[in-house]
């Protein structure tokens, strides 16, 4: 079996009122893990200290505060240990010690993890993603039945990077930045009220966060099923779309512009 079939065991870490920080644990070296977007110190400390677990590696989707404000305080506290800090070419992450681009391969072979990086912008221009062990952790491109705000990118970019998501193997686990998957359903199901699995989704969603779990990992093959931004192309979206703009819309990218929009004044 190679390393790339190594099925991964992350734990979420809750921060801030609804980041998560995923903390994936080294198949090949016990008691390491690896963080993906600490924005917080503290939550992962605690984290460490109460499994004895150390930090080995941090790797980061994005600039925005709330997704890289912990590291320097993780680096601290690791005193000195050597800890890559892998994340997008961003001069505005300073704490970087290796920037990766679109296709290239994370081998963190100590840890018995590979991941490759997927390039893409939208939420903000340089976001990436880390793909690997059957596992996407996306940041704040996508989201469970929703997608990230545009800050930086154009619908046509963002749209493309949905798509470049949506082909990958539909049994991927999808780890998302924040629990909004609530949220999204509802909005979900105001441009699709008949789409029967997303109402099937928001009864187990509603059961899972009423017992204060997380609703994700999320699966690709359920969202191409319930997440609007992934379902330009259905015709039930398309004519959502065109009823609210009031016209015809040319293409999923069109669609997807009208959708977001939409979606950021809805409440
Ligand atoms: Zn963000």
């Amino acid at each position: 079996m190679s390393i790339h079939d190594t099925h991964l065991t992350v734990r979420a870490v809750r921060a801030f009122s609804d980041n998560y920080i995923w903390l994936i644990e080294s198949p090949r070296r016990p008691g390491f893990v690896v963080a993906v977007d600490p924005g917080e110190a503290a939550p992962v400390v605690a984290e460490l200290d109460a499994g004895g677990a150390s930090l080995a590696a941090i790797l980061l989707t994005h600039h925005h505060p709330d997704h890289i404000g912990g590291v320097a305080e993780l680096l601290r506290h690791a005193a000195g240990a050597p800890i890559q800090v892998i994340g997008p070419d961003d001069p505005r992450i300073t704490t970087l010690t290796r920037a990766v681009h679109d296709g290239e391969r994370v081998e963190l072979p100590d840890l018995g993890l590979s991941f490759e990086t997927l390039q893409i912008p939208g939420h903000t221009l340089s976001h990436i993603a880390f793909w690997g062990h059957g596992a996407l952790f996306c940041g704040d491109t996508l989201f469970s039945a929703g997608c990230g705000r545009m800050f930086e990118g154009t619908p046509t970019q963002m749209n493309a990077s949905l798509n470049k998501l949506r082909a990958l193997p539909p049994d991927t686990r999808v780890y998302c930045g924040h629990e909004y998957t609530a949220a999204n359903l509802r909005f979900a199901l105001t441009v699709e009220p008949s789409n029967t699995a997303a109402l099937e989704y928001q009864g187990s969603v509603q059961r899972v966060r009423a017992a204060g779990e997380p609703s994700l990992p999320s699966t690709l093959a359920l969202e191409i099923q319930v997440n609007p931004f992934l379902r330009c192309d259905q015709p039930a979206v398309v004519r959502s779309a065109e009823w609210h703009a009031g016209k015809r819309l040319d293409g999923p990218a069109e669609v997807f512009g009208v959708l977001r929009a939409w979606k950021d004044g809805f409440r």
